[in-house]
């Protein structure tokens, strides 16, 4: 195999979607298994729509997920500018040369005829190509009108029948009739390239090797193989990936949840789960395993059993691997992943002390468990943070208004006024007491004493959470966290006005 050496060629028009971060991904593997080269390309050449702050956050999204590059624009290397704006001069020669040639030529037809004639084919149900126009006039002529200032485009002379084959490495073999192309626009009026033109002249002088991309770009394959024999350089092989979509089957977007990396991100999924997920979009290891790290991924991926049919975007499915990543984080991780959603909150101050962050490091394992991203998990952190009897729920409140309810809340009021501090060893004996004092037992006596510290029916367990929330009252956090004694106070005042 040729040395390898792939491109991500995004144009910054946006958010990186996920389903380009999906081929900028299986690019990257690909690279990364044949030890080859990985290029970021920016494709900014429709300079009505790019814009430089998409390309900043582009390149911080890729290099959030992990995907990083050898030759980019940021990084220079030996077939630069890796910025297509900066490549002009390039395109123009090699159009002049193609246009002494005879293999392209002006053409002079206004966007009003062509849409005209565009209209007359639909009306006839025929496919509209461009029908040739402009194909035999004189190249000097035609010169010569350009320097007068007249409007021209650059148009390759294509085949008008015939049929081109070439080889797909996920497809296989595709046959394309020609006749239906039409001669591609290489510059447009303004002087600047179209995409397929500015493509093949990048690729090949970047000498890339595999071309990766959606399929939704076969039908500009088909274009810029033509044009790769006009310029008389060899084609880089081509693999197409089926399209990302949403479970409904149309393209994944805004209306099916979040899609772009960056909103991925900002909800506090872990960026080796997004990877992981984007890799099995469209392949998977003939295992069946499901959560992989990134070496496994780079070990095991295999672009020839890419997936034909359209990769569906199941959001359950990346929480569940994201929940199987977060738990292989480690006790610090957690806590600093749990620390920008909670400083967010406004839970936790811009800087912890010694002994905020050692807690937040102990609360921050049980209360990841479980959730599907990490900006689940203020909520999560709300047992402590925003203890409010009143906003307690319905199903909350009804376990303290039965008998029992009302008797064990009275009698943990009473006793815990009289404790300075409490573990969980020290409430095991007051609710035995409880059990004495007041005859209920079960689940009569501990749903009350959980809703009387926590004002929730449901959560941590108990004895996980009174040391924590014990130690957490002593802390001094911008919302300040409410021990045992004083909840089971306002719990008490507030349901029987005790
Ligand atoms: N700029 C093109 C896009 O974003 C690149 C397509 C290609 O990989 O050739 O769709």
């Amino acid at each position: 195999m040729k040395k390898v050496r792939v491109r991500f060629a995004p144009s910054p028009t946006g958010y990186l979607h996920v389903g380009n971060a999906r081929t900028a991904l299986f690019n990257w593997l690909f690279a990364r298994q044949n030890k080859g080269v990985y290029i970021l390309r920016v494709e900014d050449t429709d300079i009505e729509r790019s814009e430089r702050e998409y390309e900043d956050r582009l390149i911080k999204d890729l290099g959030w997920l992990g995907l990083d590059w050898d030759e980019g624009p940021d990084k220079g290397g030996d077939y630069g500018p890796y910025r297509q704006s900066l490549r002009v001069d390039q395109y123009n020669a090699y159009a002049q040369a193609l246009i002494d040639q005879g293999k392209a030529y002006y053409c002079f037809c206004s966007p009003e005829e062509l849409k005209r004639e565009r209209e007359k084919a639909l009306a006839q149900g025929k496919t509209p190509v461009y029908s040739g126009r402009c194909r035999g006039l004189p190249v000097g002529e035609s010169k010569k009108r350009v320097k007068a200032g007249e409007e021209a485009v650059v148009r390759l002379l294509t085949p008008d029948k015939g049929i081109l084959t070439f080889h797909d490495i996920v497809r296989g073999s595709l046959s394309f009739q020609l006749g239906l192309i039409g001669d591609p626009v290489l510059i447009r009026s303004n002087g600047t390239p179209s995409y397929n033109y500015a493509v093949v002249i990048d690729d090949a002088l970047m000498k890339i090797s595999h071309v990766i991309r959606g399929e939704d770009h076969l039908i500009n394959t088909v274009k810029q193989l033509l044009l790769y024999k006009a310029l008389g350089f060899d084609p880089p092989l081509f693999a197409h990936l089926s399209m990302v979509m949403g479970k409904d089957n149309t393209r994944l977007s805004k209306r099916h949840g979040a899609t772009s990396v960056y909103q991925f991100s900002q909800q506090g999924i872990l960026s080796l789960a997004l990877f992981n997920y984007l890799a099995l979009l469209g392949w998977s290891p003939p295992d069946g395993r499901e959560v992989l790290s990134k070496k496994e991924l780079v070990e095991g991926f295999d672009l020839t059993k890419a997936s034909r049919s359209a990769a569906i975007f199941d959001y359950d499915k990346l929480y569940w691997i994201n929940r199987q990543h977060i738990k292989q984080l480690s006790e610090k991780e957690k806590a600093e992943k749990a620390l920008i959603e909670l400083k967010k909150a406004g839970y936790l101050p811009e800087r912890l002390s010694h002994r905020q962050w050692h807690w937040l490091e102990k609360a921050a394992v049980p209360l990841s468990r479980g959730i599907n991203k990490f900006s689940d998990i203020a909520e999560k952190f709300s047992i402590f943070f925003k203890f409010s009897p009143e906003s307690m729920t319905v199903e909350a409140r009804r376990v303290l208004e039965t008998d029992c309810g009302r008797k064990v809340v009275i009698a943990l009021y009473e006793k815990l006024n009289r404790e300075k501090k409490i573990d969980f060893d020290r409430l095991s004996l007051i609710s035995g007491d409880i059990k004495k004092e007041t005859g209920c037992k079960g689940k009569d006596l501990f749903h009350p004493l959980r809703v009387a510290l926590t004002a929730q029916i449901s959560g941590l367990d108990l004895d996980t959470f009174i040391p924590l929330v014990e130690e957490g009252s002593q802390l001094d956090f911008p919302v300040p966290i409410k021990g045992c004694a004083q909840r089971a106070a306002e719990v008490s005042r507030f349901i029987h006005g005790v």
